[in-house]
């Protein structure tokens, strides 16, 4: 290897990391410009750092803009409270066991049991509104859980975030995409065809100039920024040198927000129907199908606040929840298919299986 050609190794090794966020397990991330069209990310559940997981944000030009939606992570049961750790994992504090504790981004629950949140203003949110529930009847509590759902399932709210997101950062992906495309395409070809020449350092001192103009739009586009970004002068001066903090500078604009992220599925209109549908139908099976659901006579709470917005949003039962076609006992929550004459999904603990119609 060169010299010319560790430098680039160098590079692009430090730009991935710069893509990579730490963020909470069950974290939802839309990549994407303007009103539509936006595809969903997820961290890398396996690998949990701090009671969080790493995420990969969309790396190559044109450069889209970025925003984070969660799933309920707390939901009130009778006795307990149910937490969601990772898409597969929850567990349940009762009542009496829970004393929620901030630290940084991270919420304790009890002496085991952490949740990394986006953001400390939001670990502090939840541990007062926790703490609020705690002191609340099952029926208030039942309530106070609808309400928050609500609000999270705002489908224009969270379709008109994402794209005020992407507008906000619109000139700095545009320079980020220049950015990129000259420091990893231009500079290399310049390289391998001139080597150690002027014509090469002249090049790096267009590098410079884009770095420059992007530190400039990066103070203009944070200037009157609503939530206060950490170190945002120093930033500004780290975009003018830094090439891998140069080219995801829309990142810092996009993601640094106090605000309640919206659920998943607020984002109808902004991801194409059909993933679009895929999500519901996984987060209705996972709300509706728990152990005991043949017998139980009402759903279960997230099940309810589901069901009232697909109400609300005009979406027939058979969509979401398409009736079963096949001509063995199937699984209902994960679609496993079994032998005649089983009657539950170990898989699922236990979930009971629904019967082929005969
Ligand atoms: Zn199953």
């Amino acid at each position: 290897m060169t010299d010319g050609q560790t430098l680039l190794a160098v590079f692009v090794l430090l730009y991935l990391i710069e893509c990579l966020r730490l963020v909470p397990s069950t974290a939802w991330m839309a990549a994407g410009t303007g009103k539509s069209g936006w595809s969903p990310l997820r961290p890398w559940m396996r690998l949990q750092i701090g009671s969080g997981s790493p995420l990969l944000l969309s790396p190559l030009p044109p450069m889209q803009a970025h925003a984070m939606a969660l799933p309920w992570l707390f939901v009130p049961e009778q006795e307990s409270l149910r937490v969601r750790l990772t898409d597969s994992m929850s567990v349940s504090i009762t009542w009496d066991k829970l004393a929620p504790r901030v630290e940084e981004s991270t919420l304790h629950l009890d002496t085991v049991t952490r949740v990394r949140l986006p953001s400390k203003t939001l670990a502090e949110l939840w541990q007062q509104r926790l703490i609020e529930w705690r002191g609340l009847t099952p029926e208030q509590r039942r309530s106070a859980f609808l309400k928050y759902a609500r609000t999270t399932l705002d489908t224009k709210s969270a379709n008109t975030t994402a794209s005020a997101t992407s507008q906000l950062t619109r000139s700095l992906r545009l320079c980020a995409t220049i950015h990129f495309m000259w420091c990893f395409g231009m500079m290399s070809v310049l390289y391998h065809r001139f080597g150690d020449s002027l014509i090469v350092l002249a090049a790096a001192g267009v590098l410079l100039l884009l770095q420059f103009i992007q530190s400039w739009l990066f103070l203009r586009s944070t200037r009157k920024s609503r939530v206060i970004i950490p170190h945002r002068r120093w930033r500004a001066l780290g975009i003018a040198f830094l090439p891998q903090l140069s080219m995801r500078a829309f990142d810092v604009v996009n993601l640094t927000t106090d605000a309640e992220p919206p659920h998943p599925l607020a984002w109808r209109g902004l991801m194409d129907d059909k993933r679009w549908l895929e999500s519901a139908r996984l987060f209705w099976r996972e709300s509706r199908y728990v152990p005991g659901w043949p017998q139980n006579e009402s759903l279960p709470l997230e099940a309810e606040a589901l069901e009232k917005f697909f109400r609300h949003e005009g979406i027939a039962e058979e969509e979401y929840d398409p009736p079963a076609t096949a001509k063995l006992p199937t699984c209902p929550r994960c679609s496993a298919e079994f032998q005649s004459g089983m009657t539950a999904c170990s898989d699922c603990g236990g979930v009971e299986l629904r019967q082929p119609v005969a």
